[in-house]
């Protein structure tokens, strides 16, 4: 993703904690003291500028969100989206998806969902893939038992990594389609990633795995 730094970002972060979690180490194993309701969590890894998760919170208020963002210039735009919608079922954490472990534990989340992840093409780069196996074991331990990854790309070269990955730690894949938007899927919410593909005509890659514990 291209970035552009914005100086603004940090201070408006910390000056709405009531949607961007401050210290989100201690809410592990207590994560619905932060949602209005106490009801399964989906989070999204990589959530760039929040679209996605904004308006999934908007359709399902039967459940919990939360958008995860590395980069604060990247996730403020997140935030203008929840300052707008103001929805009591969606949070945001500004923090990098290596440490998820420090934030969540076993069964804190119900579902990951993956959209459009940086795809790393190099082959040194492998560990950086939000699909390598260091990764899928890090959402083994904070998702329930049986719990899944939702996965969009429109990269056909890590769409087909992933699947081995997911394959090869022993998730069960329950869902694969290898041109999504023409599917008979109904009700897909558009990231802006894949808005942008597939106006350019690209491909878009979906599967839903299942972790079997
Ligand atoms: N999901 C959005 C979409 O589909 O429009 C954004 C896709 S963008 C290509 C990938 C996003 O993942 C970037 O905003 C990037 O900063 C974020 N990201 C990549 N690695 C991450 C990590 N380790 N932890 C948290 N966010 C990460």
């Amino acid at each position: 993703m291209r970035l552009r730094y914005k100086p603004y970002a940090k201070d408006k972060i910390e000056q709405h904690p009531q949607y961007i979690v401050a210290m989100p180490e201690q809410y592990k194993g207590k994560w619905n003291e932060v949602f209005a309701s106490n009801q399964p969590l989906h989070i999204e890894v990589g959530t760039g500028k929040g679209r996605f998760i904004t308006e999934m919170a908007k359709a399902n208020p039967q459940i919990n969100y939360m958008g995860i963002e590395l980069y604060d210039s990247v996730i403020v735009d997140a935030l203008d989206r929840l300052i707008e919608a103001d929805l009591p079922n969606l949070k945001l954490l500004n923090v990098n998806a290596r440490d998820l472990g420090k934030y969540f534990e076993k069964n804190d989340v119900d579902r990951v969902y993956l959209n459009f992840s940086d795809p790393w093409p190099k082959i040194r780069h492998e560990k950086r893939r939000l699909t390598y196996k260091n990764f899928l074991k890090l959402y083994e331990e904070i998702l329930v038992d049986g719990g899944e990854i939702h996965f969009k790309t429109d990269n056909q070269g890590l769409f087909e990594y992933s699947l081995m990955s997911f394959s090869e730690y022993g998730l069960l894949l329950k869902y694969v389609s290898l041109d999504f938007h023409k599917s008979d899927y109904q009700g897909n919410i558009m990231t802006e990633y894949e808005q942008k593909f597939s106006e350019m005509g690209n491909r878009i890659y979906r599967c839903e795995v299942k972790y079997q514990n």
